[in-house]
């Protein structure tokens, strides 16, 4: 039964296979005591675009070490793509995209780094921060950093999703409580750039956890003859280590797996448990990359992020513009920002969305370009003036 279910799975993943790349909004929750942005646990913006970055290189195969994987298995490329939010839920745009600042001691909650009990911990964070912090789970994967008292000694969790149909889910996946969803990473090993806790710095703890977000398990310790769970990812032989396999091994790994997984444990998979370095851990496998599509299109908890849409520009800036015919291109932009106009002579001035002048140039014509790669991400001003006419457009640079 479990094998039938096993290869209607396999043909369910195929119909997912066949569909665009899914888009995951995400916003990251920086939990601060009112430090100024940078420092302790009020991580800086270049930290979390680097997370993101990461989470999209690991997901579509590509991230680091991905290329050091032996020539029997290859990273998947789960077309999962995660961007940062650029709308709050009431519609305003975003200082930063993706990032949402909260100071606990104004909000009166507890300091996280203050538990030094692993289930309080969770508790506290499951239903005082995600109940009165979440941002709707319909429209937002929530990413909560805080920091975590040393006793707590956990690096991050993913709440599971219901309803996925994965057939190794379970029916206690199906209680998981919707306002609870989301999750939680310890600032420390958030992102690959300032003080990230050596070996866990670069960013696979949030790869591991939203893997768990999505519906994936550990590797499946032991040998049974049958199992649910994909048939790509080798079993681990039980009581092999005390951490059950090998980190950074040797291919192939035989001495931890299964006697007819001649190729060894899997020692590469993000979904290996936490103890291996983040180093040592650069793939899915294919059906572990299936099986998170299927659980986002089927899970009532995480299908209606594919039709958010938190994360694109709401812009009528182009129908203003062309009335005086003015283009404005890429946008969003990465490396460079053009603006053309046909004849009209201009001035131009370009803000952050807090009005902090990044750019201003009087007396153009024609075309002009600007690079952009200094920018911050995040969404600006684009004021041109043309005779007595002023003209804003919203610009994205990611
Ligand atoms: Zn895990």
């Amino acid at each position: 039964m479990k094998k039938f279910t096993f290869l209607l799975l396999q043909f369910l993943f195929i119909q997912f296979t066949a569909k665009a790349q899914d888009t995951i909004p995400v916003i990251f929750h920086i939990v601060h005591s009112g430090q100024s942005v940078g420092t302790g646990s009020n991580l800086a913006q270049a930290r979390l675009v680097s997370q993101l970055q990461i989470l999209n290189a690991d997901y579509a195969g590509t991230g680091y070490g991905s290329v050091n994987a032996p020539s029997v298995w290859h990273p998947a490329n789960t077309q999962i793509v995660f961007m940062p939010a650029l709308y709050d839920p009431q519609g305003n745009l975003l200082v930063e995209p993706g990032i949402d600042r909260i100071n606990y001691v104004s909000k009166g909650w507890q300091n996280p780094g203050s538990f030094s009990n692993t289930s309080m911990f969770m508790n506290y964070i499951d239903n005082t921060l995600k109940h009165q912090g979440n941002w709707p789970p319909s429209l937002y994967c929530n990413i909560w950093v805080t920091d975590a008292g040393s006793s707590v000694n956990l690096m991050g969790w993913g709440s599971l999703p219901s309803n996925s149909g994965l057939p190794w889910a379970t029916p206690a996946w199906n209680n998981a409580d919707t306002l609870s969803s989301g999750i939680w990473i310890w600032n420390n090993v958030v992102g690959n750039t300032g003080s990230t806790s050596n070996p866990y710095n670069l960013g696979r703890t949030a790869t591991h956890e939203t893997g768990h977000w999505l519906g994936l398990m550990h590797p499946v310790i032991g040998c049974p003859t049958d199992s649910s769970y994909c048939a790509d990812l080798p079993h681990i032989r039980s009581g092999t280590t005390s951490s059950y396999m090998a980190c950074n091994s040797t291919f192939p790994d035989t001495a931890h797996s299964c006697p007819l997984d001649t190729n060894g444990t899997m020692f590469m998979n993000f979904m290996n448990t936490y103890i291996c370095s983040d180093t040592d851990i650069y793939m899915f496998t294919t059906c572990q990359g299936n099986a998170m599509r299927q659980a986002l299109h089927t899970s009532p908890q995480r299908s209606p992020l594919l039709s958010s849409n938190v994360y694109r520009l709401h812009t009528n800036s182009v129908q203003q513009l062309s009335e005086i015919k003015f283009e404005i291109y890429p946008n969003p932009a990465t490396d460079k920002l053009i603006i053309n106009a046909a004849t009209t002579a201009y001035s131009l001035r370009i803000t952050d969305v807090l009005g902090k002048l990044v750019y201003a140039e009087k007396n153009l014509s024609g075309k002009k370009e600007i690079a952009t790669s200094g920018w911050m991400p995040g969404v600006y001003m684009v004021y041109i003036q043309a005779g007595e006419k002023t003209h804003t457009a919203k610009v994205l640079k990611q």
